[in-house]
């Protein structure tokens, strides 16, 4: 063997690409050294990490299991089926498609699969945390449909039912859309389901953000009232990148084969397949309902700090990881809030309060949630002080004798909660 070629093989990226390696080592550094409170976030096992770095990759296939377009195909079908196995027999699910590349592609696959362009949508406002994939302006889906968006109520920050189903009468859509990115309470899937039914459209349930709570029993599964349901693998599931499509309809499935290969997406990704049905198999154990409840118990207790030193949280508090701030009573913008929290090693991101409509540097809210801090196994004592550190932070972002200490002694309660909580090693 050439050098050239045994090094090809063997030798570490450390070795042969020293700037992607030192962004790597960095990046791996400053999980482990700051709280990580984005809501969409996590950190995946160990063996997700192996699954996702495994030769597998290397291996092209497009088809299905069984039913491929390219040979060799053995053991891309032993995963693939496992991953699918493990997909319906976690949600209860007659079918599931694995092969989303993300969640964005799976509501891409539904949609193609469903709708011509045109066609009327009706989804969660953005500000009322919605998501861009569902019919955004910027989006393809905002290009391609006919959207009216529907919100909360107001005054409690929850879904108003009672005017959803006024305006799915009026607006006829053929695909009602529920769920999305920072919507911190449980949605009444059934209700949901009741109105689609009386105005003839096809209910598409987006559970990204709470896949693992569902996964875990702390959540109802929308998978009984649904005609569709999307998800990532990657947030509360806690696993690989990518989107799974469920459906219990027979005709629907048909349908997404189709449309997620060759409709919207070509080879699989198998290692990251192979990765989701790790994460998948995680999920089946019993030690996942034990995180999945502790995680809706946490942003509880995350809520009930903040509330109690006076900072709003919408909608009063949370049923889920999701634990959204407004900070309007308080004039401050989102990205002052995610910068202060910032510097003392807090990641968070801001996000709009439901009927914000300033743009992203106005934004008044700041998203947090408490799916990546439970993996590491802080606790809900934890996470109330987690919670006192950010309101202290909060209190002094905009004063200038106060604020550099403020950050320190946050900073002083990041170090002492990571270093006793650490991560891959
Ligand atoms: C995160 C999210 C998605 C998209 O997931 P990507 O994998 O980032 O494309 C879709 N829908 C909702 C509701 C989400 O929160």
């Amino acid at each position: 063997m050439s050098d050239s070629i045994r090094s090809h093989f063997r030798a570490p990226i450390r070795e042969t690409d020293p700037v992607i390696s030192a962004a790597l080592q960095a990046e791996k550094e400053r999980q482990a050294s700051q709280i990580e409170l984005i809501a969409s976030e996590n950190s995946v096992s160990r063996a997700c990490l192996d699954a996702l770095g495994a030769e597998i990759t290397n291996k092209t296939v497009e088809g299905y299991p069984g039913n491929r377009f390219h040979g060799g195909a053995d053991y891309a079908d032993v995963v693939e089926r496992e991953a699918i196995e493990r997909a319906k027999q976690l949600f209860g699910s007659a079918y599931a498609n694995v092969q989303p590349h993300s969640g964005t592609q799976a509501n891409q696959a539904v949609f193609f699969a469903l709708l011509k362009p045109g066609d009327k949508v009706m989804s969660l406002d953005l500000a009322a945390g919605g998501h861009l994939s569902h019919g955004a302006k910027p989006s393809q889906s905002g290009r391609w449909f006919d959207i009216a968006n529907y919100t909360v109520d107001r005054d409690s920050g929850v879904l108003d039912y009672d005017a959803i189903a006024a305006q799915a009468e009026e607006f006829g859509p053929k695909l009602l859309i529920t769920g999305g990115s920072a919507y911190p309470r449980e949605i009444d899937f059934e209700r949901m389901r009741t109105i689609a039914s009386g105005v003839g459209a096809r209910l598409l349930v987006d559970m990204a953000h709470f896949a693992g709570l569902v996964a875990g029993g702390a959540h109802p599964s929308p998978v009984p009232h649904a005609d569709i349901v999307t998800c990532t693998t990657t947030k509360t599931l806690r696993g690989a990148r990518g989107g799974i499509i469920l459906t219990n309809d027979d005709d629907l499935a048909r349908k997404f084969q189709p449309a997620v290969f060759p409709g919207v997406q070509g080879s699989v990704h198998l290692q990251v397949i192979a990765a989701k049905a790790v994460c998948l198999g995680e999920a089946l154990k019993p030690e996942f309902t034990t995180y999945a409840h502790k995680v809706v118990e946490n942003a509880r207790a995350l809520a009930a700090a903040l509330m109690e030193r006076q900072v709003a949280v919408v909608s009063g508090g949370t049923d889920t990881h999701v634990v959204l701030l407004d900070l309007r009573p308080r004039g401050m913008k989102g990205q002052i809030a995610q910068d202060v929290l910032m510097e003392a090693g807090i990641t968070s991101n801001k996000n709009p309060v439901p009927f914000d409509v300033a743009k992203p540097a106005d934004w008044s809210g700041l998203r947090l949630g408490s799916s990546a801090g439970t993996a590491r196994g802080f606790s809900a004592a934890d996470f109330t002080r987690i919670g006192e550190t950010i309101a202290d932070l909060l209190d002094n972002a905009e004063e200038n004798a106060t604020r550099s200490d403020a950050v320190t002694r946050a900073r002083d309660v990041v170090d002492e909660l990571c270093t006793a909580h650490p991560l891959y090693e």
